[in-house]
């Protein structure tokens, strides 16, 4: 089930834009214009558990048979590191920061994309996790500028 949203709130994947700005279209079917815009309205996807709209921007040689959105995963930060795409492969870097029940884990991913028949598609990428042990006073890991302890924690 879809994590409900206002098209007028701020984009989960971190744009500083509007919702209906930003990944709404990609997830109601325009086409992503290139890796990166994919790459965030996936992250989206995966913040609104859109699993439907994760199927079916992954490449048909690696999609998974079934796609298990863990319920109680927390999607808290996306930073895009770097993205660089030619004609037909694109790569992005990046850190997905994110919650699990008391644990708060990051995700460091290299991204591969291809372009398929005019359409951008997610292939594969080098997913590390590290879990986070951030102190009460530290910055919090969302990317607040508030005290972990006053945020998220
Ligand atoms: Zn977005
Ligand atoms: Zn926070």
């Amino acid at each position: 089930m879809a994590t409900d949203i206002q098209t007028s709130e701020l984009c989960p994947c971190g744009s500083a834009e509007r919702y209906q700005d930003c990944c709404q279209p990609y997830h109601q079917g325009q086409e992503a214009p290139g890796p990166e815009a994919l790459m965030r309205s996936r992250y989206s996807a995966f913040a609104l558990q859109l699993a439907d709209y994760l199927a079916h921007t992954w490449h048909p040689q690696t999609r998974p048979q079934q796609l298990q959105l863990e319920a109680d995963t927390e999607w808290l930060r996306l930073q895009v590191l770097s993205s660089s795409q030619d004609a037909e492969r694109g790569q992005v870097r990046f850190i997905a920061t994110f919650r699990e029940g008391n644990e708060w884990l990051q995700l460091s991913e290299n991204s591969q994309f291809l372009l398929l028949q005019g359409r951008w598609y997610y292939l594969d990428g080098d997913a590390r996790f590290t879990t986070l042990k951030p102190g009460r006073n530290d910055a919090c890991v969302c990317g607040s500028t508030k005290k972990f302890k006053k945020c998220c924690g």
